[in-house]
């Protein structure tokens, strides 16, 4: 029998789960807080429930299901985590320290299978969309390491879906995740805090403005023309820039008073980072009444990618563009760098002779 991943269910749903043992209600109560509150990651530690109950869990369930493969920590204090699945894939998470907030950025599929030409996280393919219950514990794990098993986090957590992955393929466990981070007895990181990035899955953008308790969201461009992002994002083909747009603006109005959605703009050398770039973008965005900002964010270079990051003089320039034209444009400072952690280099790369900085480089002992 298929054990069943106790982190993936609500509290509802380890309600029906604890009844199909023939235990009360505040057992349900008891495991959830044990598992999200308390972050614990195995049954033996649960030491109020019974002996002979948690050997019953341990015969048909499991807490945890990613086994820490490797930790890798940059000069700036950013983390990055190479995980395991139980059936042996690799999955990524980064945890980012800042001064009033810290940011756990997450993976929901293992590898990927949109084929965006600046990211090396595309050249894994799509080995497997992650459950409600892996991504979980991807912040479980972030969380546990940086502070201590269970302990307070002195600072709010924000959750990014910008990891390996496109998070709207993964819609179904995404939003179960989402549910579960929420519960106040558990994690309680509300959706308001979280951000999901998409590469431009129209229907899902759609059905995300919708849910009533819904993320934020963040939309992937790379390119103000479809000759270019066809090139640069494939997906593209399918839901070219005047669909993707359209959806964008029915999106619009379900924003919250003082939200904005947000463009990611990925900068690459002599790519997409000309003056006339710009100049596209801010006639594009504005010509669809847009109430949005653009967040720039220099290429984060690895091999075997053909893309140079822009110098910073460029990025001023194009910054400068978007700003004399009304479009609020921010600079994305790009954090762990040095350690495969930054946007676009997640590829489940180890530690090898090749990564530089190898004292930055810290296995994961227990
Ligand atoms: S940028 Fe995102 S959507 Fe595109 S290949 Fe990489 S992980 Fe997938």
């Amino acid at each position: 029998m298929e054990q069943v991943h106790l982190t993936g269910l609500t509290e509802a749903g380890l309600r029906e789960f604890v009844k199909s043992m023939g235990e009360p209600d505040y057992r349900a109560r008891q495991i959830f807080a044990a598992l999200h509150r308390r972050r614990l990651r195995s049954f033996d530690e649960m030491t109020d429930l019974p002996k002979e109950l948690r050997a019953r869990l341990a015969a048909r369930a499991t807490a945890s299901t990613l086994a820490v493969e490797s930790r890798y920590i940059s000069e700036d204090g950013t983390r990055r985590y190479l995980l395991k699945t139980h059936d042996n894939l690799p999955v990524e998470t980064v945890f980012i320290p800042e001064e009033r907030r810290d940011t756990i950025c997450f993976s929901s599929q293992s590898g990927c299978p949109l084929q965006c030409s600046f990211c090396l996280t595309a050249k894994l393919g799509l080995l497997r969309t992650l459950t409600a219950g892996e991504i979980v514990e991807q912040i479980i794990v972030a969380l546990n390491d940086a502070y201590g098993e269970g302990a307070r986090t002195p600072r709010g957590t924000n959750l990014v879906a910008m990891g390996a992955g496109e998070p709207f393929l993964a819609f179904d466990s995404l939003m179960q995740a989402l549910r579960i981070m929420a519960a106040e007895d558990g994690l309680h990181i509300v959706p308001n805090r979280v951000t999901v990035s998409t590469a431009g899955i129209v229907p899902r953008i759609r059905e995300l403005a919708n849910v009533p308790d819904r993320p934020h969201l963040a939309i992937s461009l790379a390119a103000p023309t479809d000759e270019l992002r066809d090139e640069l994002m494939p997906i593209n083909k399918k839901w070219p820039l005047r669909e993707l747009l359209a959806a964008c603006k029915e999106f619009e109005k379900s924003l919250r008073p003082g939200e904005r959605f947000t463009f990611e703009y990925v900068l690459l050398d002599g790519v997409n980072d000309s003056d006339e770039h710009a100049r596209q973008l801010a006639n594009l965005l504005n010509r669809h009444q847009l109430r949005t900002k653009v967040n720039l964010i220099p290429h984060n270079p690895g091999d075997p990618l053909p893309y140079r990051p822009s110098p910073p003089e460029r990025v001023e320039s194009f910054q400068r563009i978007l700003e004399s034209k009304g479009v609020h444009a921010f600079v994305r400072r790009p954090r762990g760098r040095d350690i495969y952690a930054a946007c676009g280099q997640l590829s489940a790369r180890r530690a090898t002779a090749n990564n530089p900085s190898p004292a930055l480089v810290h296995q994961l002992t227990r």
